[in-house]
């Protein structure tokens, strides 16, 4: 079984991002909002910030108090999305209860899209043709990519199937030409889960379940990316029963130290990728 950590990855790809920021001669920008105070949130803007500047991004904090209207907040974002000196633009969660996340970021534009989650950036996916991935998916990928498996005819199993991981992740490993099989809540409550974890090669695994998957059922040899976070007794970790699998798996990765580190250096790939296609004018 070899590790499959996200951390020298993710510094192998900050060296390829801070080359094309010296490449676009410009400093990319991303905008951060964030609504009220919340110190989940602050966590993240604290290391999105620390990333960002580690990388030559510049990275520009607005923030708006709690008790800011959804029309408030669609100004704020038209006004970024039309200021030209900013590339990307994140929304950060959790909102005030008056704001609807879905709705607000579906004003960002496309082109500012830092996360990959816009309507028209995950219908690219659909066409082989997106620019701009959902972080998540994208790091799952580059998880993949590391440990040099020929995704293509391959079994891969998708446990989850949510907007910001399962779905998007799937459209990516078919264009790979995987045979993919996504599972759900419905394949558990149908209990069919473990006949399809059992076939797996490579399993993916994000639902927010701790130990929803037993180890024993791990395929010898499969890659097991676990995307899950689970706070257990003060601990953190992930949907796979890791001990047991390890014993199984080809590649594993831990929780955390994962897919957790390459989230984030995904969301400053798409703002340097979108600036690029800002600055050379490609943005359709
Ligand atoms: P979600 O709640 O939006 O979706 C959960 C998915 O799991 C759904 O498809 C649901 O049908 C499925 N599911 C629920 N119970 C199930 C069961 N018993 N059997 C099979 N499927 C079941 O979750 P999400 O936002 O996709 O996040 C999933 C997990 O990944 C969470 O633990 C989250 O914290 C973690 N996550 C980690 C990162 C990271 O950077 N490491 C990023 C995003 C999400």
């Amino acid at each position: 079984m070899r590790l499959l950590e996200g951390k020298p990855i993710a510094l192998r790809i900050k060296e390829e991002i801070r080359k094309r920021v010296e490449e676009l001669r410009v400093r990319p920008v991303l905008a951060s909002i964030q609504v009220g105070d919340n110190p989940g949130a602050e966590t993240y803007v604290k290391s999105q910030r620390k990333s960002a500047e580690s990388l030559g991004i510049e990275y520009r904090f607005y923030k708006l108090s709690q008790d800011t209207k959804e029309q408030e907040l669609i100004d704020a974002i038209k006004g970024l999305n039309e200021d030209k000196a900013i590339n990307g633009i994140i929304l950060q969660m959790p909102l005030p209860e008056q704001i609807d996340y879905k709705k607000m970021s579906n004003f960002i534009s496309p082109h500012k899209d830092a996360e990959g989650m816009h309507p028209l950036n995950m219908g690219k996916i659909v066409f082989g043709k997106a620019k701009i991935l959902p972080c998540t998916a994208a790091a799952v990928m580059e998880l993949l990519r590391e440990t040099g498996i020929d995704l293509y005819g391959k079994e891969v199993v998708v446990v989850g199937h949510s907007e910001i991981v399962g779905k998007p992740l799937s459209l990516l490993l078919l264009e790979r030409f995987a045979t993919v099989t996504v599972c759900h809540i419905g394949t558990s409550q149908a209990g069919r889960l473990q006949e399809h974890i059992e076939k797996a090669e490579v399993l993916v695994v994000a639902v927010g379940k701790a130990c929803l998957i037993k180890g024993n059922l791990i395929k010898q040899g499969a890659v097991v990316i676990d995307v899950g976070i689970n706070r257990i007794n003060g601990k953190i970790v992930g949907d796979v029963e890791f001990s047991e699998a390890a014993k199984r798996a080809s590649w594993i990765t831990p929780v955390p130290g994962g897919v957790g580190p390459l989230t984030v250096i995904m969301l400053m790939r798409n703002v340097v990728e979108a600036a690029a296609l800002q600055y050379s004018n490609l943005i359709l």
